[in-house]
């Protein structure tokens, strides 16, 4: 590394940077006009979260990531979401719940002007029951006279209440440090890899594509009840099913379930689960309906997936509607719609009649083995080198930058860091990923490359 410009120390922080496993998750639950949305805005430190929006506009964005002193993590913000018609209660604990249960830790949100509330209490409830770390923020604390209002939060029996302004960030720095003591350094959820437990599937796609059908299909007996009327909340539910010879645990599946009587937020509220589901995972089936045209909606999800890194399978599924017109479009618009999963092993599918069901299991291990890849630091570099003599870089201003070195950082997904002599194009690099792709395989998983430039 030495001779080629590059300090030792500078090559491994960039390799422990780029090679983070996943992110620990950071909830931020409470009612609404606490000013959940306000204080994640202060933690991700952007004008990205939605304070601004009109009520009733809805967002899919619910996960961003965040740094406070030098450690990542992820924040879920659970404030996009407007009262519903179950009442407020219901509406709170609900969107609460699944935030909560794909956390590694939660900040709950109190208003410390207004005091502690009955629905405050509540989800008091869910958080002791669900038993994660929990950081009080008393927020609304403007100045130091607000002081008394927080101390009074010391009811709710979960600790020391943190003072904030969320608005003007008073307290937040304070408030972020005890976040970082109630995070674990890795997700809680990575461990289960480690152990050996069974892998995490989620089961996304947008309503009415057929998840619980195929959950029924797949677990073969009916124990996703489809259609339900969900009058009241329920836990997240993961359900381990016996699937070629494998235990799975499929995550959430409760949230498959239909909660008809949401009406606004209900967009919102479905991003959340999706989101939730997907924190949780390892892989991702994201199931499509192939008899509709691919929606905006659907490309919503699958970047989800592909941001949180996850192995993804794509299941197009209703394939017993199709008729030879149909199928010959549907194969032009996965190229066109799809295009940012053009990698993911992709199945065929029928929940109704079953066909091709036997491919999933294969093509969801596909999909994990190309998550875990890891390319030993020698073969990648005399690929990087063959590359690179083959096909240079583009020169620009009379010179030519040139990737000199390049390790992988981490696995699932892959994360590679290459060491160049100047700036690599945008376009040189998706040539590189491209053909790394080729070269080593990759199916299923999303691939990060970072690139370090020589001082
Ligand atoms: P959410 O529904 O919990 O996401 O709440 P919002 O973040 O949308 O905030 C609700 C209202 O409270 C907005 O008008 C915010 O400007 C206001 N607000 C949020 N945090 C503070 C704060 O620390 N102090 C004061 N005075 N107002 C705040
Ligand atoms: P979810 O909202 O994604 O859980 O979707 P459901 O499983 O509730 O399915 C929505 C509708 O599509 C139901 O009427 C199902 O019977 C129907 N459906 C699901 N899978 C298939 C399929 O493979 N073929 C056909 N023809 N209909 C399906």
């Amino acid at each position: 590394a030495a001779e080629e410009g590059f300090d030792v120390e500078d090559v491994e922080g960039a390799i422990e940077e780029a090679g983070h496993g996943p992110l620990p998750v950071l909830a931020v639950v409470g009612r609404p006009n606490v000013g959940k949305s306000t204080l994640v805005n202060r933690i991700i430190g952007r004008r990205e979260a939605v304070v601004e929006d009109k009520p009733g506009v809805t967002r899919d964005r619910v996960t961003y990531e965040a740094e406070w002193a030098g450690r990542r993590f992820k924040v879920v913000d659970t404030g996009g979401w407007e009262q519903d018609v179950l009442g407020i209660d219901a509406s709170v604990a609900a969107q609460a719940e699944y935030a909560i249960d794909a956390a590694d830790a939660v900040v709950f949100v109190v208003d410390a002007k207004v005091g502690a509330t009955d629905t405050d209490e509540a989800v008091v409830r869910l958080l002791r029951k669900a038993g994660k770390p929990v950081v009080l923020c008393a927020n609304k604390v403007d100045g130091p006279s607000g002081e008394a209002d927080a101390s009074y939060l010391w009811n709710l029996g979960l600790g020391e209440p943190h003072p904030v302004s969320a608005l003007h960030g008073r307290g937040t720095g304070d408030m972020l440090d005890a976040v970082l003591e109630a995070l674990p350094e890795a997700p809680e959820q990575s461990f289960g890899t480690a152990l050996g437990g069974p892998r995490r599937v989620a089961l996304i796609g947008r309503p009415n594509v057929g998840k619980s059908s195929l959950l029924n299909k797949v677990a073969g007996e009916e124990r996703v009840v489809v259609n339900e009327l969900a009058g009241t909340t329920r836990d997240p539910v993961d359900e381990l099913i016996e699937l070629g010879g494998k235990t799975w645990k499929f995550v959430d599946t409760a949230g498959i379930r239909k909660r008809v009587h949401l009406q606004q937020g209900a967009d919102y509220y479905a991003s959340l689960r999706t989101a939730a589901a997907v924190e949780k995972a390892e892989v991702a089936v994201i199931l499509i309906d192939a008899a509709e045209n691919i929606s905006v909606q659907d490309q919503r999800i699958v970047t989800m997936a592909v941001e949180a890194g996850r192995a993804i399978v794509v299941a197009l599924n209703k394939w017993d509607t199709l008729d030879e017109e149909r199928r010959y479009y549907l194969e032009r618009e996965i190229e066109t719609e799809l295009g940012q999963v053009a990698w993911a092993p992709r199945v065929n599918v029928s929940a109704r009649t079953g066909r091709h069901m036997e491919k999933l299991v294969p093509a969801i291990e596909t999909a994990l083995a190309g998550w875990e890849t890891r390319v030993p630091t020698g073969r990648l570099n005399a690929f990087l080198g063959e590359l690179v003599s083959a096909h240079p870089h583009p020169v620009r201003g009379g010179k030519q930058p040139r990737i000199l070195f390049g390790t992988q950082a981490g696995t699932k997904p892959p994360r590679f860091v290459l060491f160049a002599s100047g700036f690599i194009e945008a376009g040189y690099r998706r040539f590189i990923e491209r053909r790394l792709r080729e070269e080593f395989g990759f199916e299923g998983t999303p691939i990060h490359i970072s690139v370090r430039v020589r001082e």
